[in-house]
């Protein structure tokens, strides 16, 4: 902080310096996506959330929005061995006060920077302590700038019931993040961290999630009505938006068979909105990691495809893996692969056909199957009429018929032929993305030896992106069961 006449008053990172460190800090963090509630704007006081969108992405009428994705602070005690901000790191470190963070986040809205804000956090001292930080820093934003707009807070894990609470009800989303898919590599790469510490306040915000719904909803509508300002935060919304969380995809030995499986008992058991897959990026060197830096971004695509056939198309965990064949496909992804695999069931008569079905068809998705079903009311469907209603017919075209016509005419329908077809390289023309739009002597990254850029994100290290078949780690024996119950301590 500087006088009027320059001189320097107190010592320690500016906030801009703060902001650059914590900022930079969070941003391997990826389960930022905001969504799931509507809340409007209501006169004297400040913000909105949308319906959709989170941080960098898309709302409905195609906005894209902002969220100010910052850390409290990236002191630690814990020592995880894939994080930048473990204990033993030797980084720059910086907290946030939280009225330095309040005021960020107002100055950010103000300008139109942001729309929300996503809050994580390094454990200072404590998760009690932390979480403390965190709860002032909202109650500020809430209560004193009436702050309606859309807040992400990860709880950290050992956090006290009743702490959780509070952070609950000035949050819109909370996350706990699992980190890893099992205990075993739990104990080996996060030793600070135990299963009972995660799962215990994922099922406290289930649980609150619950019971505020059966039980506040009605009240708290009524009195959402009344003009005031400060509404007390145990009338308050407890975790509208629902709880998520992450696990980290290629730093243990892990199959997708566990992970998925996990995933599946975390959808069901502990209702969790949605379970977010980040690629290891090795930014640490430490022996219990995998020595290679290869970034298994196309397993972390795959497992968020499964992982969406779970969610929205009706799919069970079982019938997209099994343990015979324990990791997904990475040339096709895992519905094609699914429908590879019942080929009985194909091609589906498009104008007869019902809703599940339909959606299982390759190629076609729920709104377009939705659009199908709408349109066949007036008038049977052929190829022209499929394509208006904006089905797009390059993989679904080997798995229909139209009155009675199939569309993959010249195509072997069998599971080699039509797998041929789905892995072929695509002619992306002279035109579009997939045009390789180079020039004739014109340098790839590839001749000048660039690293691979995540997300924007650069890594400390030199990181390739690299086939992940042979990066894999080997599967040990004794990789637990698949499930919660892998988790109870
Ligand atoms: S608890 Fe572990 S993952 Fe979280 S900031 Fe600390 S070292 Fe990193």
């Amino acid at each position: 902080m500087y006088l009027a006449d320059g001189r320097k008053t107190v010592e320690g990172p500016s906030i801009a310096e703060k902001l650059e460190i914590l900022a930079d800090a969070a941003k391997y963090d990826v389960s930022c996506t905001s969504s799931g509630i509507e809340r409007s704007a209501q006169q004297g006081r400040l913000g909105t959330t949308m319906a959709a969108g989170c941080c960098h992405s898309f709302t409905p009428d195609g906005r894209c929005i902002c969220l100010l994705k910052v850390l409290m602070s990236n002191v630690c005690t814990y020592d995880c061995a894939y994080c930048v901000n473990r204990r033993s790191n030797d980084v720059k470190r910086a907290t946030f006060t939280p009225r330095e963070l309040a005021d960020l986040t107002m100055a950010f809205y103000r300008r139109n920077y942001i729309e929300g804000l996503f809050l994580s956090s390094g454990v200072v001292g404590s998760p009690d302590h932390t979480t403390e930080l965190m709860v002032q820093a909202l109650t500020i934003l809430r209560d004193e700038y009436g702050f309606r707009g859309y807040i992400h807070a990860k709880a950290i894990p050992g956090t006290s019931p009743e702490l959780l609470d509070m952070l609950g009800h000035l949050a819109d989303r909370m996350s706990v993040n699992m980190e890893l898919p099992s205990q075993q590599s739990l104990d080996r790469l996060a030793p600070d961290k135990s299963s009972h510490s995660l799962i215990a306040p994922m099922r406290r915000i289930a649980d609150s999630i619950a019971q505020d719904r059966e039980t506040h909803a009605i009240t708290r509508q009524a009195r959402s009505r009344l003009p005031q300002r400060h509404v007390p935060w145990k009338d308050r919304a407890y975790v509208p938006a629902g709880q998520s969380t992450q696990m980290i995809i290629g730093a243990t030995p892990e199959s997708d068979y566990s992970i998925l499986n996990l995933s599946s008992a975390l959808y069901t058991k502990l209702s969790m909105k949605r379970v977010f897959y980040s690629a290891y990026i090795p930014v640490n060197s430490d022996w219990r990691l995998p020595s290679s830096r290869a970034v298994q971004l196309d397993r972390e695509h795959r497992l968020f495809q499964a992982d969406w056939l779970m969610r929205f198309y009706g799919f069970d965990v079982g019938e997209i893996i099994d343990e015979e064949h324990p990791m997904l496909d990475l040339l096709v992804d895992p519905k094609a692969n699914w429908a590879l695999n019942h080929l009985d069931d194909f091609p589906v008569e498009v104008n007869t056909a019902d809703l599940e079905l339909l959606m299982r068809v390759p190629g076609i998705g729920p709104t377009g199957a939705r659009r199908i079903i709408r349109a066949r009311k007036s008038h049977a469907l052929g190829e022209l009429e499929l394509r208006k209603v904006g089905i797009a017919l390059k993989r679904a075209r080997y798995f229909i018929t139209c009155n009675g016509v199939w569309l993959g005419g010249g195509v072997d329908f069998s599971r080699e032929g039509l797998r041929g077809r789905l892995t072929a390289t695509i002619d992306g023309g002279r035109h579009g993305r997939r045009h390789p739009k180079r020039i004739e002597g014109q340098m790839s990254f590839e001749d000048l030896g660039v690293g691979f850029s995540t997300g924007g994100a650069e890594p400390p290290i030199d990181v390739a992106v690299a086939d992940v078949r042979q990066e894999v780690p080997a599967m040990p024996e004794q990789v637990p069961a698949a499930g919660l119950k892998a988790w109870r301590p």
